[in-house]
């Protein structure tokens, strides 16, 4: 796994640089898309969203879930500050879209978004930072502002060695994904203390 190309990218969030991340040939490679790191050293950590990949949240504008916002936010941090999205080809924590959508109709018969998933054969959370902890260190990026109120990734990164500060990406809680939001605070411990 390593890079397979860059590009310049002018977008509505600033230019970037997006570079595709994976072994050639792959059809869904992981995508980089970063913008000013050479400004930041020891003291100054890179911002970094590590996001996995939700088609209906990203694209979509989905409201079951705070992927979408999450995204947003996070651009827009970049925008101002500079910094680098990891997107990770894991969509659905990691079940991918078909099982995903199976699983929203769970969700609509009442079950969370942890017992929709596992009614269908799958763990809590099949993602895995690897990839991402060879994205960064690839970029030469050791030092981290990482936007982001999951624990496990907090916690995946250190144990990779690199230096993790965390910074907020909290999306507003609205009626469609309130209950998400609550069976990830309780069941993941996620973090969305907005203090
Ligand atoms: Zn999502």
């Amino acid at each position: 796994m390593g890079k397979l190309v860059s590009s310049r990218l002018p977008s509505r969030w600033g230019e970037y640089t997006i570079s595709a991340f994976g072994d050639e040939g792959d059809a869904f490679p992981h995508v980089v898309l970063h913008r000013g790191l050479s400004a930041f050293d020891a003291e100054n950590p890179v911002p970094v969203r590590i996001h996995s990949e939700c088609m209906t949240g990203d694209v979509f504008g989905s409201a079951r879930c705070d992927c979408g916002e999450q995204l947003s936010q996070s651009l827009e941090h970049f925008k101002e500050h500079g910094g680098a999205l990891v997107y990770l080809r894991q969509e659905g924590r990691g079940i991918g879209l078909v099982e995903k959508l199976r699983a929203y109709n769970r969700q609509d018969e009442g079950l969370d978004t942890f017992e929709a998933n596992r009614a269908g054969g799958h763990d809590d959370d099949a993602r895995n930072y690897d990839d991402a902890v060879g994205i960064l260190k690839e970029l030469g990026i050791e030092n981290v502002l990482l936007l982001t109120n999951n624990p496990l990734k907090i916690s995946a990164l250190r144990q990779s060695g690199l230096s993790v500060v965390r910074q907020k990406c909290v999306a507003p809680v609205t009626t469609d994904n309130a209950d998400y939001l609550k069976a990830k605070a309780e069941i993941t411990g996620h973090l969305f203390s907005t203090d």
